[in-house]
């Protein structure tokens, strides 16, 4: 009993925690690099164009990692749903008093909340 439960922690498998985890590195990686990038330039090791057109590259890729992430861990039961807006009404646009119910007058300052 005890040497199976061992045997079938030994098998290799799929990260189930992190499905972005090499996302997750190349986003890293990138990020390395635009530090890198950044410091060169500074040191006068590269011309103007040369790091614009780098970052825009890198600053690109990135772009792309940062959507697939998103898309990957984006779920319908982990998504948080959007915050109902505030009812109409419930907030004085005069003193900006807020109130649960919707009030044709502030209570606060009176005047017509419509
Ligand atoms: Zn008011």
């Amino acid at each position: 009993m005890f040497t199976l439960f061992v045997r079938a922690k030994d098998i290799p498998q799929p990260d189930p925690v992190s499905p972005t985890r090499h996302l997750e590195d190349r986003k890293a990686a990138i990020y390395d690099n635009l530090r890198d990038l950044q410091f060169e330039y500074r040191v006068g090791k590269l011309s103007d164009a040369d790091y614009q057109q780098t970052k825009l590259t890198l600053q690109r890729e990135l772009a792309g990692i940062l959507a697939e992430i998103d898309r990957m861990s984006a779920s319908p039961a982990v998504k948080t749903p959007t915050p109902a807006p505030p009812a109409a009404g419930a907030l004085c646009p005069s003193c900006g008093a807020k109130f649960p119910k919707p009030l044709k007058f502030c209570g606060e300052c009176g005047k017509a909340m419509a």
